[in-house]
């Protein structure tokens, strides 16, 4: 008996080609290649008006045989008289045996869909013809799998290897305790249905049953992997942090507000870990507003307080330097240094900065990913947090990490990572999330506004700044034209600063320099400036409390994770908010989709798996797709369940049992060559 993971050999070099062409190599390959659809061959029915459309086996004598030749190519007609009717059989396409194997006076079963013309004539088209012998043909007990196929390829072929797959020895990769313990099928009844259910296992829904242990088959091999990526990844540190609290507590006395519980927790999930003596490598997610940056806050002061520089790297310039002013009013009165270091710098200040980063010992660092350039020189460098880490790339990552010997790294993200989707793909990666909101904040009211009742909108506007609220003006990217975002705020600008006059509207866009963009941004903090006409350049970060109202042009184009993080720029403060999200239709399916989710829903995980459902994981991961396996079975978008126990299960099983463990990764991965190697 050989192997599951043997390559196919019974079978001639053509068909075996075929099969090849399916993604069939070896015999466990042929036990997942899972039937189409089952025929029923297992009774025996009495042809009745009532069976007409249906499926159905029926046996009979061949009463007639004639070729008949309406057109060059002639078709078999025959006649079959089953006792209650006489039923037509129809061939278009056979093969010349056809008219010899299947004579007058022969006993045959047809299978096919029973159909009847007009006049009350029965008949079947190409049905499955097969000979009774002397009466004695038993009928199947099992249904008949109908299997996906390729041109030349037949359904016998494809059985016969099956079968063939099914007598080798399936070896289970997981105990029988463990299968009894979480309600799971042996893999040799797994196949077994699959492949040759009974009608009556059908019937009972069995098959489900079947799919579920393939299902956590493949994600347990999938986190399996990850587990092992993990643990070899992991990197110890020579220099322990240690727990320390002054800084921290001192900084907590300072803020007007009590750390939410969900703030507390991921805070204690990271010192922990940049205490644990091993690398840090964590993601903190947390909806817009969830209160990300405090628990940043916090972590550099725990590693300040250990004598160690922090860095806090931003994507654009606007958020960085607001990070800066708030984290130097908050520190500086506990002694504590902050660098500034971004692109816009002069070149003088700049080696000012540099000069202060390479020396001043325990300071926190602020900046763009100009504090990434090689000439920065860090003095024993211990934290770097990523803000908005979607805005940065792994080659970025990289960087950092040359910036010292030992580096804790904190990424945070507020754009959610759908919980399947981060515990699938992120699983060598700990994932720290606030799943609540600061008390106290109001819901934000979202209206969709046809852009042909825009006056709306600019009445809303006045009305806003009659009542000293201010408002975001937001102007969508598009991709292919950075010339057209530019034309289209500025066209906005002109029209807003005829409204409103030029004093109360202020306009930053990607092409501005940073000094012009910081200087309207102070002037919109300061709420000299009412209305800010933006391009997304304030998608991310920005945090204006006073700023109530955002208005949307062109949401119909933006992207669900995009509407969700323009809308957490306000609902900030204690005012109620709102959002208008003009458009203009017609509307395509997924703006609809999009549309109606964002005005349905605040929830960022809500909208992250709707995102999810609407572009699909690989869309979703962007560049971290490249290299990752497709499932075949599991959908990560309704398999949520099956993914915590597998999760749940894959340490122990890869530490407690590591030769199963390595050959249920091999059955699923073998021929994923790079996805086994990572
Ligand atoms: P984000 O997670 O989007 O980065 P921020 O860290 O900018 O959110 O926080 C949003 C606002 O909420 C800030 O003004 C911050 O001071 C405030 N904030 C943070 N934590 C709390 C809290 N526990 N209670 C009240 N307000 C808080
Ligand atoms: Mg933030």
């Amino acid at each position: 008996m050989s192997n599951i993971l043997d390559f196919i050999q019974d079978i001639p070099p053509k068909p075996l080609k075929l099969l090849n062409s399916l993604g069939v190599y070896t015999y466990w390959d042929a036990l997942l290649h899972i039937p189409l659809r089952y025929d029923d061959l297992t009774k025996l029915s009495h042809v009745s008006h009532n069976l007409i459309n249906d499926k159905i086996l029926i046996e009979g004598t061949i009463i007639s045989s004639e070729l008949v030749s309406r057109t060059a190519k002639p078709q078999l007609h025959l006649k079959l008289d089953t006792n209650t009717k006489i039923i037509n059989i129809i061939f278009f396409h056979f093969y010349p045996n056809y008219i010899t194997k299947y004579p007058v006076g022969a006993k045959v079963r047809a299978f096919a869909k029973l159909s009847q013309d007009k006049l009350g004539n029965m008949s079947m088209l190409h049905p499955k013809l097969t000979l009774v012998v002397d009466d004695i043909s038993p009928l199947s007990n099992e249904l008949t799998p109908i299997y996906s196929t390729t041109e030349g390829l037949s359904q016998d072929i494809i059985k016969k290897v099956i079968v063939t797959a099914l007598r080798q020895n399936i070896v289970d990769t997981l105990s029988p305790e463990f299968i009894n313990t979480h309600q799971l099928l042996s893999l040799d009844e797994c196949f077994k249905l699959i492949h040759t259910p009974t009608a009556k296992q059908y019937n009972s829904g069995e098959i489900a049953l079947a799919l579920k242990r393939l299902k956590f088959d493949e994600i347990l091999a999938q986190q399996l992997v990850m587990y092992r990526t993990f643990k070899a990844n992991r990197v110890k540190f020579t220099k322990n942090l240690v727990p320390a609290s002054n800084y921290t507590n001192a900084l907590l006395k300072l803020v007007d507000f009590q750390l939410t519980t969900a703030q507390k927790r991921v805070f204690s999930e990271i010192s922990q870990d940049i205490c644990s003596g091993y690398q840090m490598n964590r993601l903190l997610q947390g909806d817009v507003g969830s209160g990300k940056t405090i628990v940043a806050i916090l972590a550099m002061l725990l590693v300040i307080e250990n004598n160690r520089q922090a860095c806090l790297i931003a994507p654009t310039e606007i958020l960085a330097k607001q990070h800066y002013d708030k984290l130097t009013q908050l520190v500086v009165s506990l002694g504590i240094k902050v660098i500034w270091l971004s692109g816009s710098l002069t070149s003088k200040q700049k080696s000012i900065a540099k000069e202060a980063i390479a020396t001043e010992p325990h300071s926190i660092i602020i900046g763009t990913h100009a504090v990434l350039q090689r000439d920065v020189v860090f003095n024993n460098l211990g934290l770097v947090i990523v803000d908005e880490q979607h805005k940065f790339g792994v080659e970025q990552r990289l960087e950092i990490m040359h910036k010292g010997s030992e580096i804790h790294l904190l990424m945070m993200s507020a754009t959610p990572i759908p919980r399947s989707l981060a515990m699938s793909y992120y699983a060598e990666l700990n994932v720290s999330t606030i799943d609540e909101l600061p008390k106290g904040r109001q819901k934000i009211t979202t209206v969709l506004v046809n852009n042909n009742r825009r006056q709306e909108a600019l009445d809303f506007a006045a009305k806003a700044i009659q009542n000293s609220r201010q408002v975001y003006w937001v102007c969508p990217l598009i991709e292919e034209s950075e010339k057209l975002n530019l034309e289209n705020a500025t066209r906005l600008y002109d029209e807003l600063t005829s409204i409103f006059g030029a004093n109360t509207v202020g306009l930053v866009h990607g092409k501005l320099t940073a000094k012009v963009k910081d200087m309207v941004m102070q002037d919109f903090i300061a709420a000299k400036v009412k209305i800010l006409v933006a391009t997304s350049v304030v998608e991310v970060g920005v945090d204006v409390a006073n700023a109530s109202i955002m208005i949307i042009e062109h949401s119909e184009r933006i992207g669900l994770s995009q509407l969700h993080q323009l809308r957490g720029r306000v609902g900030r403060g204690h005012q109620q908010s709102h959002c208008i999200l003009l458009y203009q239709p017609p509307l395509g399916l997924v703006a609809r989709r999009r549309l109606n989710t964002i005005y349905k829903h605040t929830d960022g995980f809500i909208i992250a798996n709707e995102d999810l459902l609407i572009r699909g994981p690989g869309e979703f991961l962007g560049a971290r797709q490249s290299g990752l396996p497709k499932f075949k079975f599991v959908s990560l978008e309704t398999d949520m369940q099956l993914l915590l126990v597998a999760k749940g299960v894959a340490k122990e099983f890869y530490n407690l049992n590591s030769l199963a463990a390595k050959e249920h990764v091999k059955r699923w991965f073998y021929n994923k060559d790079d996805y086994y190697k990572i």
